[in-house]
């Protein structure tokens, strides 16, 4: 778990830098806005602690920045303004969690382990492999960023693949998973259902991601 402090005053950073290590926490440490939202675009961190009032960028400017990107990193705003309109504005701007200062670090430490379980949580909704994301709970199917209208069979047999996680999933399997029959109804209803499926996600991407394995069924992965 890693964590990006943004935060001008050495003696606030320190204090926080050593509280989320003893919780376990990787820490890094950028003490004004523009190196913070370099290294915050530079990734790999899991959670970032950003003070509203930065030299050279504010803590504002820098989530708009990180999210008019693309970029989808926790955010929790610390500022030593605790009014209601700065928070809103912190939140507006897309930040996920607002702190006043002061703060109790046993209460910021409760805020952070709540955004992390909320963000594990919804990482595990969304499914991904090379270009293609599924996401369980709206359905939504992305190949390329572009949006694919799946029925509900269509999205019921790509979660089943999805769910196998790229090994082989039977016909049986799939039949069980899509109809909820528990039997083989013998026709070649699994064989059109993955061929509307390869339509609509394969045809016009590469690589194919939904590979027949003979006699054995199907997988979605990257390399046969
Ligand atoms: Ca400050």
């Amino acid at each position: 778990m890693r964590l990006l402090i943004v935060e001008d005053e050495p003696k606030t950073a320190a204090l926080l830098g050593t509280a989320l290590k003893q919780e376990g926490f990787e820490v890094a440490w950028a003490e004004d806005g523009i190196k913070g939202l370099e290294e915050a675009i530079r990734g790999g961190f899991d959670l970032l602690l950003v003070d509203i009032m930065l030299p050279g960028l504010d803590g504002l400017g820098l989530v708009r920045e990180l999210r008019a990107r693309g970029h989808a990193t926790p955010v929790i705003m610390l500022s030593a303004r605790g009014e209601v309109e700065q928070r809103v504005e912190g939140l507006d701007a897309g930040a996920d969690d607002y702190l006043p200062k002061p703060f109790a670090m046993s209460e910021l430490m409760a805020r952070v382990r709540s955004l992390f379980r909320r963000n594990s949580q919804q990482k595990a909704m969304v499914h991904s492999i090379g270009d293609l994301t599924f996401d369980q709970a709206t359905r939504e199917t992305r190949r390329g960023g572009k949006r694919i209208e799946l029925s509900t069979r269509e999205s019921l047999l790509l979660e089943c693949l999805f769910r196998a996680e790229g090994s082989v999933v039977s016909r049986r399997d799939i039949i069980s998973a899509v109809w909820e029959y528990d039997f083989d109804p013998g026709s070649n209803l699994v064989e059109v259902y993955i061929r509307r499926l390869r339509d609509k996600i394969d045809r016009e991407a590469s690589p194919s991601l939904i590979q027949t394995v003979r006699g054995l069924g199907y997988a979605l992965r990257l390399h046969p």
